[in-house]
């Protein structure tokens, strides 16, 4: 799901620099508008507890004229874990049910606390396998606003009324009987929808049929992959369909099916951004998920889009929206986060794959702003986690800042801890992991394909970026001998949250000097680490994480001036050394300060303070090395480094 509010500061920021998107600020009052009204809280429900999900038929008769749902919902199932007598489902109690039936036996049930437990005449053991049939009606929840939603747009300045469902997260129950906990998919469902027979009816899945009948019109769609119950929805209004191919290299093809409202002829415009998409994520992630059926778009006009399975119901088809909502087909609809505390799963993903429609293409042209939009948005306040501690609250759960744009950021620096090939391969192993396929998934399971991939632990790097929250903020003190052009950096971190100590990061460092530059990357493992380095250049600055790969703000960055004439003074001798390591300079000068560095940065050291020209420390407790000695000369900071070989 994405709602437009998210985009719009990309918008603009795309708008400044000519993309032809046109923002239209109506929907910045419209986004607002349902954040506002929108404040349903829920928790995960015992719907579901004893029953698997095998089929489902569901036949709904809607009228876009008139907020009103009836229906009738058929269920197979299978009776997991133990012997049960009841059956439950999330179904709102503004909903009324007319009757359940059990094969030709109609049940008696009870409603509460937006549930539906039903009765069965007589117990049914673990393992059997049965069947059921809901028979309800009603008008959905009016002070839900979203779930289902009834209203209408412009046909040549006559209204024409839409019947449009978007359920993430907890909204199914508002206009049917079902489980919407993240613990169980229907295997396959059959959708009927029975409308007044001007308007079309867009679904997940293929369509099979549309029969017209005294006025009225049944559509039928069938969709054969598991579905979860958020992925299911429906929209009624006077559609006009198209149809296209989309051709893999493999040589699948895919139909890609649109329904836009009638008046809005344009609405199509964007869609090249569509092909692109589909090759560049079958190529990275695998064969399409759905690709059997189909892929589409269905226009609402809710301002965002939401990744219905198979059919994305979008506002509009702009480049962000569109790749977003179908990066979903695969991370949230084909595996789809199994707790909405790890929502990031889903939305991480998909504005990870966002950004790297921006690193493919447009020849990376608004990639580096993209990247900075996002971690401006991450560090404009201190605090906050991937990590969802609150399922309750909507706006933690969709939080863009942290379930979005930092969790997409997650993934980020984790490609840059791990390099391109494990990175890829694990996300790869990830999604068709047997267990997987088609399923839910925690964020401990994709740590694990991330651990073996790339051969190494990452449970500090998700205490850190996952479960902690904030961002670490640096601090560089750099000098430069110009003889040798020896460079010693000095790297601070300090956090902006008490839940993270510190950061360990590879961290690229620029060096620029006349006209020439390198990047050289070193291992940040403590504060206040120093790295000794060769860049070949004489510097003029340093550029801290060119390329914005890390999560930080205002990198702070400091070369201490006048080292060079005031270093040159000293000598450090002999070197190499196997013992003793001697600091002279004028019998004027004074040298003081004296810290002694290995070569990870630890320092060693302090020599006891004492000002003099002449210094002479004794090493032998020392193991052999290269050492950096650091110092003030006449009150100026300065260093060199020596080698210590010790005889044996
Ligand atoms: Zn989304």
């Amino acid at each position: 799901m994405k709602g437009f509010v998210y985009t719009i500061v990309l918008i603009i920021l795309s708008y400044q620099i000519t993309l032809a998107q046109v923002f239209d600020p109506k929907q910045i009052h419209q986004s607002c508008k349902y954040f506002e009204h929108y404040t349903t809280k829920a928790s995960p429900s015992p719907a579901g507890k004893h029953y698997d999900v095998s089929y489902c038929c569901c036949f709904w008769e809607v009228d876009p004229n008139i907020r009103y749902i009836k229906g009738n919902i058929l269920y197979h199932f299978t009776i997991i874990h133990e012997t049960t007598d009841s059956l439950i489902f999330d179904f709102s109690d503004t909903l009324q049910i007319d009757s359940v039936w059990y094969h030709s036996t109609s049940l008696n049930y009870s409603k509460n606390d937006d549930l539906l437990i039903i009765y069965l005449q007589s117990s049914l053991a673990e393992g059997a396998t049965d069947s059921i049939t809901i028979y309800y009606q009603g008008v959905p929840r009016i002070s839900d606003d979203r779930s289902f939603v009834q209203d209408y747009h412009d046909t040549a300045n006559v209204p024409s009324h839409v019947i449009w469902t978007l359920s993430q997260q907890y909204g199914a129950k508002e206009w049917w009987p079902c489980n919407q906990n993240l613990n169980d998919k229907i295997d396959s469902i059959d959708i009927y929808v029975k409308a007044p027979s001007q308007y079309k009816t867009a679904s997940i899945g293929l369509l099979q049929s549309e029969i017209e009948n005294n006025g009225l019109i049944t559509t039928h769609w069938k969709h054969k992959y598991p579905v979860t119950a958020y992925l299911v929805a429906f929209a009624t209004t006077n559609y006009t369909v198209t149809e296209q191919y989309h051709h893999f290299e493999n040589g699948d093809s895919l139909l890609i099916q649109n329904y836009f409202y009638e008046e809005d002829t344009n609405f199509l415009d964007e869609l090249y951004y569509l092909p692109p998409a589909l090759d560049l994520y079958y190529e990275l992630f695998g064969d399409y998920p759905f690709i059997n059926e189909k892929y589409g778009h269905t226009q609402f006009h809710w301002p965002g889009g939401m990744e219905h399975q198979t059919m994305s119901f979008m506002y509009n088809l702009s480049h962000h929206l569109t790749v977003h909502e179908l990066a979903h087909q695969w991370f949230g609809d084909y595996l789809t986060c199994g707790s909405w505390e790890d929502i990031w799963l889903n939305e991480g993903f998909a504005d990870f794959c966002v950004g790297l429609t921006y690193e493919y293409f447009f020849d990376q042209y608004y990639w580096m702003p993209l990247k900075k939009e996002c971690i401006d948005k991450i560090t404009s306040e201190p605090d906050g986690s991937v990590y969802c501690s609150d399922t309750t609250d909507i706006y933690r759960i969709f939080n863009n800042r942290l379930s979005y744009k930092k969790g997409s950021y997650l993934l980020n620096m984790l490609r840059w801890e791990l390099g391109d090939s494990a990175f890829f391969h694990a996300i790869n192993e990830y999604l068709y992991d047997g267990s997987n396929a088609y399923s839910f998934s925690k964020t401990h399971n994709l740590i694990n394909h991330f651990e073996m991939a790339g051969d190494t632990s990452l449970t500090e790097f998700f205490n850190d970026w996952y479960y902690g929250e904030g961002y670490p903020l640096y601090n560089i003190t750099w000098q430069q001998d110009l003889e040798s052009k020896d460079v010693s950096i000095t790297v601070n971190q300090s956090t902006t949250h008490n839940s993270v100590n510190f950061y360990e990061m590879h961290i690229p460092i620029k060096f620029c000097g006349g006209n020439r530059d390198t990047i050289i990357v070193f291992h940040h493992l403590f504060d206040g680490q120093v790295f000794q380095t060769n860049p070949g250049i004489r510097l003029d600055s340093l550029q801290f994480d060119p390329e914005l790969i890390i999560v930080t703000k205002n990198p702070v960055i400091n070369s201490i001036q006048n080292q060079i004439s005031e270093s040159t003074k000293v000598k450090v001798y002999p070197n190499p050394t196997s013992n003793i390591i001697h600091l002279e300079a004028n019998m004027n000068d004074i040298i003081k300060d004296i810290t002694i560095y290995n070569i990870n940065g630890q320092l060693i050291r302090k020599v006891p303070d004492k000002a003099s020209y002449t210094h002479q420390i004794q090493l032998s407790d020392f193991p052999s090395g290269i050492y950096t000695i650091t110092f003030n000369i006449n009150y100026t900071p300065a260093y060199k480094t020596f080698s210590l070989t010790k005889c044996n």
